[in-house]
């Protein structure tokens, strides 16, 4: 049984450098990290965890606090280069072990096309991590549709994760709501956007993974539906929830009903193994918890796992 796990983060040791050396990087002050230790493990320590947890490959992706999307585009850009390139080298180090996705640049359409562009077409990254807003915006507006549409040419995957504070964060931030419900209530509006904003239509072959799930997407779609049934989304052809199988989803739900329900609603094909790795919101033990779910079928599981990420990413298993 193989694994390849499409949600798992990397701190560039570029940064981890300046941070213990007290020295600006790309233009900011490096934090002290999260609590998590492994944010500063080698790569070769990080293959020690992967080999206990059982998983082959991880798609590694720099943090998501390495979006910088306020920040000067060029500076920004510079950044995102140094860390495309690290996580480039995981990928030749290590070949069998790591895939990556990129940070672009998302304040400035044109730069991200570009990074986008060197990542996959020079460097052989499988497409970008993106946060689910840009400075406020959505992605339904018409500035970023050259961007799905050179990902779509390029055959790039977009996973979608947040950054920041989410929707949730000024109603409260008590409880860890901001997460734990906040980012699949971003989630679903990222979904609809999409849709609702007819990207999906405009750009068919567009590979979007949607973080954690999918968030309440699958759970809130008939709720859509009954807008699109009142005449209040006359711009789509379909309802919403027609649109469900253009996406993919990790698997990061906590939840085994859940993710029966977005298998159920998906497809099976469009449900990909996703770990949060290292962040104590990731699952624990995450191949055993998938192999270990009674709703599921072994071919399902299977799916899960690796068969949907070899498609996705178009790897060859031997
Ligand atoms: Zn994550």
């Amino acid at each position: 049984m193989r694994s390849i796990d499409i949600h798992a983060h990397v701190t560039p040791q570029s940064y981890i450098s300046a941070m213990k050396g007290g020295q600006v990087w790309h233009g900011v002050q490096p934090e002290p990290l999260d609590i998590e230790p492994q944010l500063e493990w080698t790569p070769e320590q990080r293959i020690k965890d992967m080999d206990s947890l059982g998983v082959d490959v991880q798609v590694a992706s720099t943090g998501a606090q390495f979006y910088y999307y306020g920040g000067d585009a060029q500076a920004v850009a510079a950044m995102h280069r140094e860390c495309n390139d690290e996580v480039h080298q995981m990928t030749i180090d290590h070949p069998e072990r790591f895939r990556g996705l990129a940070q672009i640049p998302m304040q400035d359409v044109d730069l991200a096309i570009a990074e986008l562009d060197r990542c996959v077409n020079q460097l052989g990254m499988v497409g970008a991590m993106i946060d689910d807003k840009v400075n406020g915006k959505t992605f339904d507006e018409p500035e970023f549709l050259p961007l799905w549409k050179a990902a779509e040419q390029m055959g790039a995957v977009f996973l979608i994760h947040q950054g920041g504070g989410t929707l949730v964060r000024p109603r409260t931030r008590s409880y860890h709501l901001p997460n734990t419900i906040g980012n699949l209530v971003d989630r679903a509006v990222t979904f609809a956007s999409f849709v609702m904003g007819g990207v999906m239509d405009a750009c068919p072959d567009l590979k979007i993974c949607l973080a954690h799930g999918g968030g309440y997407a699958c759970y809130g779609v008939g709720r859509m539906d009954r807008s699109w049934d009142v005449g209040r989304l006359p711009q789509i052809p379909q309802p919403p929830s027609a649109y469900l199988s253009r996406f993919y989803y990790d698997c990061l739900t906590h939840s085994e009903s859940a993710l029966r329900m977005l298998i159920d609603m998906a497809g099976i094909d469009k449900v990909v193994f996703g770990t949060d790795w290292p962040f104590d919101m990731q699952i624990d033990w995450p191949v055993s918890w998938v192999l270990g779910l009674e709703s599921l079928t072994q071919d399902e599981k299977e799916a899960i796992l690796w068969k949907n990420m070899e498609k996705l990413l178009g790897i060859t298993s031997d």
